[in-house]
């Protein structure tokens, strides 16, 4: 029988306080408003953003509200004007949306919505304002128009990828955000040469990611640089050939790195949200056609300092969001990549636990353990 139009009671874990455990409740999902989606979430995984507006330290706290942004399920039913996808659309939910029609989404440069641009802030639906999920009648905020950590979520269609129904998506649900960010960083903006070589500041799953980005273009030498010497093991199994921890050298790492290369690498990739990184990310490239790529998000009040002779000599400095991809034009042909076994994935998943443990999984990261730990919702 549809449920189409009708309230759904579901469980859902609920943020409600700042560093409090998530609870798993039962809660309401009011049905999709014009151009939104429903979707039943089947599997979610748990970024450091959740983990971070979790904390909701240095923000201006938003609760009771359902965290949660990776994730793959099934369009349950639409709302009024949604042509693109259709209730049994097998689809990721994306932080950041592409609605297909302002300056950005016309130009083949930017994917970066006018309208729905990621936004940290809002608590409720863009539509009207209000939220799609209460708990005995009081509202429970949205959170970057996603909310996957919800047996069923409401979803503006501009925030929805229609992938491939035979894709696992307990697989593919980490290329809503970290993977595809670190990935296109690489194949999409860096863009190294077959042969060529490549740095990677920062080994999380952000850096594994542009890592692996590095391995599929056929780079020769993927130096991995991290303060933490515990991730040089993993990056093994994503392709880094090469291995500098900044605290082993008592001079600056880009300086180390040009030394190992003959002048410098072909490209950089900074994934770590440190200043100092961005700037050695920057000068360890080879002058002449050295590009280094930034991806990390520093504090607010940040800023960095470089010479500006390094981009006389012809170095070049971009940074980018979301792996440059347009989350519906683009994220599916990801998807088909994974499918063609061009791009691994299953090695970012490093544990599983069902939705009633969801607090384990915020455990295993708030202690550094694994990449990715995914969440299963029927379980
Ligand atoms: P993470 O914390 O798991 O990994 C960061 C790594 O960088 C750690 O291993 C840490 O030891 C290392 N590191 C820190 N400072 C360093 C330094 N000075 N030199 C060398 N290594 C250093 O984080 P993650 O989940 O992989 O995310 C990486 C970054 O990407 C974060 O800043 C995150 O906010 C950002 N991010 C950006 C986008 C985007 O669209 N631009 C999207 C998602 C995440
Ligand atoms: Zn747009």
């Amino acid at each position: 029988m549809s449920i189409a139009g009708q309230v759904i009671r579901c469980k859902a874990a609920v943020a409600w306080e700042a560093g409090k455990p998530l609870s798993v409740e039962e809660i309401e999902v009011a049905p999709p408003q014009k151009n939104e989606v429903r979707v039943k979430i089947h599997f979610t995984s748990l970024c450091h953003t959740d983990v971070y507006f979790w904390e909701a330290k240095g923000q201006n706290p938003l609760f009771p509200r359902i965290l949660g942004h990776e994730a793959g399920g099934v369009v349950e039913s639409v709302g009024e004007g949604v042509i693109d996808v259709q209730p049994g659309d097998h689809v990721l939910p994306i932080f950041t949306g592409e609605c297909k029609e302002c300056p950005h989404c016309l130009s083949e440069a930017s994917n970066m919505c006018d309208l729905l641009r990621i936004n940290t802030e809002r608590g409720g639906m863009l539509h009207d304002g209000h939220t799609r999920f209460s708990k005995d009648g009081k509202p429970i905020y949205h959170f970057l128009g996603t909310s996957t950590f919800s047996e069923y979520t409401v979803v503006h269609v501009g925030q929805v990828a229609k992938i491939n129904p035979e894709a696992p998506l307990d697989k593919v649900c980490v290329l809503s955000c970290g993977m595809s960010t670190g990935f296109g960083a690489t194949v999409n903006v860096a863009k190294p040469k077959k042969g060529g070589s490549v740095a990677i500041f920062g080994l999380g799953a952000v850096g594994l990611a542009a890592a692996e980005g590095a391995r599929v273009c056929e780079a020769s030498r993927i130096i991995g640089i991290d303060l933490n010497p515990n991730r040089f093991e993993e990056a093994k199994k994503f392709g880094c050939t090469e291995f500098v921890n900044p605290k082993d050298h008592n001079k600056p790492v880009q300086e180390v790195i040009a030394e190992m290369t003959g002048g410098g690498v072909d490209c950089s990739i900074e994934c770590t949200g440190s200043t100092q990184a961005m700037v050695s990310a920057f000068e360890c490239v080879h002058d002449g056609w050295g590009v280094a790529v930034l991806v990390g998000v520093p504090s607010r009040d940040d800023s960095f300092k470089t010479h500006p002779i390094h981009f006389l000599n012809e170095r070049t400095l971009r940074g980018t969001f979301f792996g440059n991809y347009k989350p519906r034009s683009d994220i599916p042909g990801v998807v088909e990549k994974y499918m063609k076994k061009e791009l691994e994935l299953d090695k970012f998943i490093t544990h599983s636990v069902p939705l009633l443990d969801i607090n384990k999984a915020f455990e295993y990261m708030l202690r550094g353990e694994g990449l990715r730990c995914m969440i299963r919702m029927d379980a």
